[in-house]
């Protein structure tokens, strides 16, 4: 397969010299696990192979780009952590500022996909294509499903079309925002959804169509000719603050943040399930977190019994977000549960692990107070 920067000096043909530079930047993940059987799709190790081993697998890549491969991790997802991802998003931004390339493919395990994409999005400002794929059966599997998607993630790097729109993630031929898309089944090939709004379009054979897009473009040409400056849909669908609201929004100041994994506040998920214990709550509370998750029941509610815990969290100063332990997520500010008078914030349409990391991040430049906690979760 082609290299990387090089491959962009004389002696490259002039075909081969238009295509689009990709940086695949590894992490590990099923998609380049390998197992000792090929009906072996169960037992493997995950980011066993390097990037040119995945590269090699898909001859096809030389025709549509150029790739320059870059070892980020080799994990498991279930062990990324602020860690990782300070380190991706740093080697995601370096990358991407460079003259020679043109847009960013990340390989990455299943598992955490949504977390660490959804961080990504949180973190890099718009611009160049940057995508996220993956893959359920391990590259030595029969039928793997690594070599398509990776395909797939290439030629949607590769596309102009795909710049300015925040993290996207392909799969089965899908291409889902990284704000929405979830892991809904844990075995299955089409093991990704996005419940809230659904792909936002799809990528097949080289070719790349949007769903959704088509819609936000047309909202953007009719603001641009400066009639509806800010409408409540523009705020809505891009997050714009509305003139006149306090506060700035909380993307515009990561874009500008260098994070250590010491900038991240220490926030943990608790569930809510029939007779829940308030254990973990007051455990957390002696811990000394500075937020606490709940995956509630429904529109984000819980028992007694984890209602006055959530309350002594509060007490105690720590933000406390209700969120949902249901596939689709919508946790509606004061409907179920009185929010503002308990000093609790709800999630929207963020399921737990994305309001997990939109707190921590949140917290990590400086917004505690609960209020403006809460605009900041209206405005995600
Ligand atoms: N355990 C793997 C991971 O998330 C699962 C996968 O990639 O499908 O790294």
């Amino acid at each position: 397969m082609t290299a990387p920067s090089s491959s962009m000096d004389i002696g490259v043909p002039a075909a081969v010299r238009s295509l689009p530079r990709i940086a695949l930047l590894t992490t590990g993940g099923t998609i380049a696990g390998a197992a000792a059987s090929e009906s072996d799709s169960l037992r493997y190790a995950a980011g066993a192979l390097g990037g040119d081993a995945l590269l090699r697998a898909v001859p096809a890549l030389a025709r549509i780009a150029q790739i320059e491969t870059i070892a980020v991790a080799a994990i498991d997802s279930k062990d990324a952590d602020p860690a990782f991802w300070c380190a991706l998003t740093e080697t995601v931004r370096a990358t991407r500022a460079r003259d020679d390339i043109d847009g960013i493919v990340i390989t990455h395990g299943t598992d955490t996909l949504e977390e660490s994409a959804y961080w990504l999005d949180l973190m890099l400002a718009a611009g160049k294509p940057v995508v996220l794929t993956a893959a359920m059966r391990p590259a030595t599997a029969l039928s793997a499903d690594g070599p398509a998607n990776l395909f797939d993630a290439v030629t949607l790097a590769g596309d102009t079309s795909a710049r300015d729109l925040g993290v996207l993630v392909t799969l089965q031929n899908r291409i889902h925002a990284a704000r929405d898309i979830v892991k809904v089944s844990s075995h299955a090939l089409d093991a990704f959804a996005s419940p809230a709004g659904g792909p936002l379009g799809w990528v097949q054979d080289g070719r790349v169509g949007w769903l959704r897009r088509r819609h936000l473009a047309s909202l953007t040409a009719r603001d641009e000719t400066g009639s509806t400056p800010s409408s409540p849909l523009r705020q809505t669908l891009f997050g714009e603050v509305p003139s006149g609201a306090s506060g700035d929004r909380l993307e515009a100041r990561l874009h500008v943040r260098r994070l250590q994994p010491s900038d991240l506040p220490d926030v943990e998920v608790v569930v809510q399930y029939g007779g829940a214990s308030p254990h973990l709550i007051d455990a957390l509370l002696t811990h000394g977190v500075r937020g606490i998750v709940v995956a509630g029941t429904g529109n984000g509610t819980v028992n007694a019994a984890l209602m006055a815990a959530m309350q002594r969290a509060v007490a105690a100063g720590v933000i406390v977000i209700r969120s949902s332990r249901a596939a689709d997520v919508h946790v509606s500010a004061n409907a179920a549960v009185d929010d503002d008078g308990e000093g609790f914030v709800a999630s929207g349409t963020l399921n737990p692990y994305k309001a997990r990391i939109r707190l921590m991040l949140a917290l990590a430049v400086g917004l505690s107070e609960r209020s403006a906690m809460q605009a900041c979760f209206n405005l995600a």
